[in-house]
């Protein structure tokens, strides 16, 4: 079956002005303007603007039952960490199934086909959380990476989450083995993937670290954390191990093409040329980082200096969405503030699709071009926010596109007319809502 998406308004891409056509959960032609292309069936997209699909490089699925929390608003990330690791422990398996399914399905309608997910948080009883994170990515047909977070470190050793909600390294190391061998596909067009992902310096000590590191180099998996996020975060490396979040990375044998990591945003300029040096990948995440006040992040320079920069929405506590979109538009408004034009509309969305894609070391995803996985988020301008709008690739940006109309995931249709497709999104919203109950205090 060859699919023509015939004719866009706009596409991101070189050479398919006339669009572009899917065979096999590839695209496999991009058609010139005014060509047309031996088909099976077209799809009228006049309408459209094309985009490859959108590619989450981080987030925290089950902070969707903690947005806008009363006890965490308006707070700094410790201060803000530490009035919701008590209320993150209340997480159970139910709790945890549908805020993945929300957060999946929010990604999905704004046009994201690949999210990774950092989970760390394992109350007891809650030890199949990847198990159900796979689950429902499948179900949903989602592309992702599950990392298998992590955190040893509490309180009483000098870390910062309690004791509630921290595992000890065995079982820790132990689980990661057993979803790499569960879950983890290899090669073009995988589905599934596992990364491993010690939670940050304050809440996981050096020897997991170094083990984690071990185990994903023995899998050949990637590895990634948060890292550089604040101030208090530099303070608390320099204290506890004599040395600035960098030098601390690399102390645990985690300077490698097969790291990335969240917000990067407190490195000077020896820091970025070391990342750069290493290949290790940046996942910016603008609207976390102006919600926590946590800083900017030198994206320009991490590239320049040969660094793969993604994007991610974080967890959403800290974003209180899930819509990549939205962080795009993010990235061009805070990065104009860094960089004033030099960053434009393409380099936000370069960020969004290769950069992540870069990031999560896939070569398959991330760019429409033959031999690509057929991974599409087409939008309308349909709105009134677009109504007047010139240049359809920059309108999508600057003019605030949220809601994609059509999303495909190896050539099959995940979302038609704004919306999912087998999916009860009053029943979902519902269920949810019920769920989040359960976070707030009394
Ligand atoms: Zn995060």
């Amino acid at each position: 079956m060859r699919r023509w998406i015939k004719d866009p308004l706009a596409v991101l891409a070189k050479g398919a002005e006339g669009g572009l056509v899917v065979e096999n959960g590839k695209i496999s032609q991009l058609v010139g303007r005014g060509e047309k292309p031996q088909c099976d069936s077209t799809v009228e997209a006049s309408q459209h603007v094309i985009l490859p699909g959108l590619i989450n490089t981080h987030h925290h699925f089950y902070q969707t039952l903690t947005r806008a929390h009363p006890d965490a608003i308006n707070k700094e990330l410790f201060d803000w960490l530490k009035a919701l690791y008590p209320v993150w422990a209340r997480l159970n398996p139910e709790a945890h199934r549908i805020a993945t399914r929300l957060a999946l399905t929010e990604m999905m309608m704004s046009g994201v086909t690949t999210s990774s997910d950092h989970h760390y948080v394992f109350p007891p009883g809650l030890d199949d959380a990847m198990d159900i994170q796979v689950d429902e990515a499948v179900k949903l047909g989602m592309r992702m990476t599950v990392t298998r977070g992590s955190m040893n470190l509490s309180v009483k050793d000098g870390g910062l989450p309690p004791d509630s909600v921290v595992q000890d390294q065995d079982t820790i190391l132990a689980d990661c083995e057993r979803v790499i061998g569960k879950y983890h596909q290899r090669g073009e067009g995988a589905q599934i993937q596992i990364g491993l992902a010690p939670c940050s310096p304050f809440s996981v000590t050096r020897d997991l670290m170094r083990e984690t590191a071990v185990l994903a180099e023995k899998h050949d998996c990637r590895l990634h954390t948060h890292l550089a996020e604040t101030h208090d975060e530099d303070a608390f490396c320099l204290a506890t191990f004599k040395m600035r979040p960098l030098d601390y990375l690399e102390d645990c044998g985690w300077l490698s093409s097969r790291t990335w990591l969240a917000h990067g945003i407190h490195f000077n300029d020896a820091d970025i040329k070391r990342l750069g040096k290493h290949g290790v990948g940046i996942c910016h995440c603008p609207t976390s980082n102006m919600t926590l006040a946590s800083g900017r992040c030198r994206t320009c320079d991490l590239e320049a200096a040969g660094v793969p920069v993604g994007l991610g929405v974080d967890g959403s506590a800290s974003n209180d969405a899930s819509n990549l979109m939205e962080g795009v538009r993010h990235a061009l408004l805070l990065n104009r503030l860094t960089y004033g034009q030099k960053v434009t509309h393409f380099d936000v969305l370069r960020w969004a699709t290769q950069g992540s894609a870069a990031c999560l070391g896939r070569s398959d995803i991330g760019e429409i071009a033959v031999g690509k996985q057929a991974d599409l988020a087409m939008f309308k301008l349909d709105e009134l926010r677009f109504s007047g709008a010139g240049d359809p690739l920059a309108a999508l940006v600057l003019c605030g596109a949220q809601r994609a109309d059509r999303v495909m995931i190896a050539g099959a249709w995940r979302v038609v007319d704004g919306l999912p497709v087998g999916l009860d999104l009053a029943q979902l919203r519902s269920q949810h809502g019920r769920a989040a109950k359960a976070f707030l205090n009394a």
